[in-house]
């Protein structure tokens, strides 16, 4: 079976205990307002463009054979409609102004080039995290890759938006050491604000996890304007209190770094004028979950 990806990150050290692999997979049904990693939102493999990058040599519209590159002012614009994705103009751009992102890969390589690390993972208790995007958008492929790390004794993660169906899930936990469970507004409507989708579906996929008896740590985005007033975070820590199976909470305090990846894939980012929370927010947004009796900790 083949699967989309747009990274593998070797030597992580934030994803999952010790030295680790992470595997992004592309597609991911919500559209959060902060999303660091916007190319992979779509499931499909992407041409990006960086204007500030592009000295308008015009190499890249020599090479395209659909023609659908052009001069447009102080850019090159490219048809869509024309595009195959082919990925000739990134090949042709030595200033990396053009690039693909994405690509497809089967299983077998993919567990090979997990496996290229395997030592560092025994040396430090590390071992492999399915990130994205949404990587249970891809389950079928995902069950496939789990199955055969597990096969060669590796430890697994996934960093989850909870966003599946209870069969998906299942099938996934079966192979999965530990779930990074992104929890982010307990609010319904606030979610769907910021999210594009209702959290219903969402919060019962975590107390499965947790009545199963599954690995679960709580990846909390602090987001200025979102989730980092009182309630928010109260609720936040409430209801993870309440699941009584989950100790450890990871915050991922909110920074503006994927702007430039925005602007390459043409996509507004709505958090684009929102600055980094102050550390005394942090640390009293720390002190406050931890008053709920959970263990937090800063970044991954
Ligand atoms: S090849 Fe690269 S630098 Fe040259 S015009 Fe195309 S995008 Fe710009
Ligand atoms: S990806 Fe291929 S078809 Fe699309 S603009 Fe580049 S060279 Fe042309």
């Amino acid at each position: 079976m083949r699967g989309t990806i747009f990274n593998i990150m070797r030597f992580a050290v934030n994803d999952g205990p010790g030295i680790r692999t992470t595997v992004f997979l592309k597609g991911c049904p919500l559209s959060c307002w902060w999303c660091h990693n916007p190319e992979g939102l779509n499931p499909d493999i992407q041409v990006t463009y960086r204007a500030e990058r592009c000295i308008l040599c015009g190499s890249c519209i020599d090479r395209c054979p659909q023609h659908a590159l052009q001069l447009d002012g102080t850019m090159i614009k490219r048809d869509d409609l024309r595009c195959l994705i082919c990925g000739s103009c990134a090949d042709e751009c030595y200033l990396d102004a053009r690039q693909v992102v994405g690509r497809e890969i089967d299983a077998e390589e993919l567990l090979a080039e997990v496996l290229k690390d395997r030592k560092f993972y025994d040396e430090s208790g590390g071992g492999v995290t399915f990130s994205g995007g949404e990587p249970l958008l891809q389950h079928e492929f995902l069950v496939e890759v789990l199955e055969a790390c597990k096969a060669h004794g590796l430890h697994t993660a996934i960093e989850t938006s909870g966003l599946a169906t209870r069969e998906q899930l299942d099938d996934v936990r079966r192979w999965t050491d530990l779930f990074l469970f992104d929890v982010k507004l307990i609010d319904e409507e606030r979610h769907k604000t910021f999210t594009g989708w209702s959290n219903v579906r969402i919060l019962e996929n975590l107390n499965h996890l947790v009545s199963c008896g599954a690995s679960v740590v709580a990846r909390v985005p602090l987001i200025p304007g979102v989730n980092d007033d009182d309630a928010s975070v109260n609720d936040v820590g409430r209801t993870l209190a309440g699941l009584g199976g989950i100790r450890d909470v990871h915050l991922l305090p909110f920074h503006a770094g994927a702007a430039a990846k925005y602007q390459g894939l043409g996509m507004s980012f709505r958090m684009a004028d929102a600055r980094a929370l102050p550390q005394q927010r942090i640390a009293e947004i720390e002190h406050t979950l931890r008053s709920h009796g959970l263990t937090v900790h800063r970044g991954g």
